[in-house]
């Protein structure tokens, strides 16, 4: 072939690619992927190269096509006019489609709690020599160190086995504990019993507490200023506990002691070191009243802790 019919057919077959490319970067934007692509690394210099002439087609293609004709359009092997199915067809999709929407994304393992670049606060904090349960208790006195102490009726300490080597942590009392002093005795309460006994434990084998003592009106959240002036007695608990294995219950004990913001389910199930024990986030016992399905994702959050602590589930 001679050199320029060569020249001529490359520059055919580019601009064939190119309008292959503009035409699979215009079908996304339709889709409302825009965002998402040009934000790849390896298509940046397509988006790049193409993103003028595409802007203006695409707002072309938004102001004068509907979304869904548009897919329609791009839609290889469909009539035009013909419905968008986007319910899943087969039985294989429908079962695929269900499993999306139960399973939440898994978290990018480089998202997860990047390394801290200095001790957080609480391994920074200093254990106290000779520290007793007793004395933590002794040092709360009739507490009026934060606002929480205007409603409650009574400080809700923790309660279990002194030496324990599993300790459940929660966020705060509720209207039950607020009343009897007690953590973990309404129905999530209930419920956290139940999950104990289920890994052949009993109630009194393991120690239980809250990030704050009091109960926060309406059962609202802890807030900053509470959990940073409540948990320094919650380290002290644990630091005279020492168990193995703490076990945070739902994102306010376990973004307190983790010192993260980032939402539980991103770090659920996974272990993290704390002050020399193994720490294991899991979902709160209230969220599983209202959401049964994720019973299945605490138990097996508890099963690491039992294969961890070398437990055998109940025998029923
Ligand atoms: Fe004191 Fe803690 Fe109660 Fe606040 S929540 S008043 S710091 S015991």
């Amino acid at each position: 072939m001679d050199p320029a019919k060569r020249a001529s057919v490359g520059v055919r077959s580019d601009n064939r690619l190119e309008e292959q490319v503009k035409d699979w970067l215009r079908y996304g934007e339709d889709l409302g992927l825009g965002p998402y692509y040009r934000d790849r690394a390896p298509l940046h210099a397509i988006a790049e190269a193409t993103a003028a002439p595409l802007e203006s087609q695409s707002a072309a293609a938004s102001s004068n096509m509907p979304v869904a004709a548009a897919m329609a359009a791009a839609a290889p092997g469909r009539a035009p006019g013909a419905p968008i199915n986007v319910a899943p067809s087969s039985a294989s999709q429908k079962a695929a489609s269900a499993a999306a929407m139960k399973t939440p994304p898994a978290a990018p393992a480089s998202t997860i709690l990047p390394a801290a670049t200095s001790p957080s606060l609480f391994e920074a904090m200093e254990r106290i020599a000779g520290d007793t349960l007793q004395r933590i208790r002794e040092d709360i006195g009739d507490c009026t160190r934060c606002k929480l102490h205007k409603a409650r009726t009574n400080i809700v300490f923790g309660v279990g086995n002194p030496k324990a080597e599993l300790v459940f942590v929660g966020e705060g009392p509720g209207r039950d504990e607020d009343l009897k002093g007690e953590p973990f005795v309404g129905r999530a309460g209930k419920l956290l019993t139940q999950m104990i006994e289920a890994m052949g434990l009993r109630r009194e084998d393991v120690y239980i507490a809250n990030v704050v003592k009091c109960r926060p009106p309406e059962n609202r959240l802890p807030e900053k200023d509470e959990i940073s002036t409540c948990s320094p007695f919650l380290m002290r608990q644990l630091d005279v506990i020492k168990p193995k294995v703490i076990c945070c219950l739902g994102s306010c004990s376990s973004q307190t002691l983790l010192q993260t913001t980032q939402g539980i389910s991103k770090f659920r199930g996974e272990w993290f070191d704390f002050r020399g024990a193994k720490l294991i986030a899991t979902y709160h016992p209230a969220y599983l009243l209202r959401n049964p399905p994720a019973k299945s994702e605490v138990w097996k959050d508890l099963q690491k802790v039992m294969a961890y602590l070398g437990l055998q589930p109940k025998k029923r």
